[in-house]
């Protein structure tokens, strides 16, 4: 290609030259993909393992505020979601909310930047579902449930829809997961991805 020898574009993984506005090789990719699904109520797939390449990349994405790897880690969720979900537009796509911390300090919610270059992707609307504790939200939820809600890491802020599609960067124990299917209180077919397992 004209453009990479021109510009010099790297492979983030190897150093070798690559196709103008990709990150990885083509064999740096087949390295990092390693595909598993995780079980907990509801199916959650990983693209790879947090390991090694996959690893770095997802460090340099969430903690050096970097978020260049936005199209890369979209595109292989939009890859997993075609291989793994039939009926793609019956869904909506939603991401597991950071604290109030995390947002203070990175400035951006990592999971959220992935899940709106999917839904660019496919096409498939993109709704705020929960929130990290926002004492605002929770106002408006019936005083009965505010008390469950409280206990819990998020809130809901929306509506839930009748399918909907949960995207995360790592999954580690799942406990963000399987709080946010327990607020959606089996009202819709959930499914999970997650760019990386742990
Ligand atoms: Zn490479």
């Amino acid at each position: 290609m004209i453009f990479s020898e021109v510009l010099g574009i790297k492979c983030h993984g190897c150093g070798k030259k690559i196709k103008f506005n990709t990150f990885l090789c083509e064999s740096c990719i087949k390295k990092i993909k390693n595909p598993e699904v995780t079980y907990i109520g509801f199916n959650v797939y990983h693209y790879g393992k947090y390991t090694e390449l996959l690893k770095e990349l997802i460090i340099k994405y969430k903690f050096s505020g970097y978020e260049g790897l936005k199209k890369l880690f979209g595109n292989f969720l939009t890859e997993s979601i075609l291989n793994n979900t039939e009926n793609i537009n019956d869904f909506e796509i939603t991401y597991i909310p950071s604290s109030e911390k995390s947002i203070r300090k990175k400035g951006f919610i990592p999971a959220k930047i992935i899940a709106e270059e999917i839904s660019a992707d496919l096409n498939i609307k993109l709704t705020e579902i929960f929130s990290s504790g926002a004492k605002k939200e929770q106002v408006k939820i019936t005083s009965d449930k505010r008390e469950t809600n409280v206990s819990g890491k998020f809130v809901l802020k929306n509506h839930i829809p009748k399918k909907l599609i949960i995207i995360d960067d790592v999954f580690t124990t799942g406990s963000s997961m399987k709080e946010a299917f327990r607020l959606l209180n089996s009202q819709c077919e959930v499914v999970g991805f997650t760019v990386a397992k742990a």
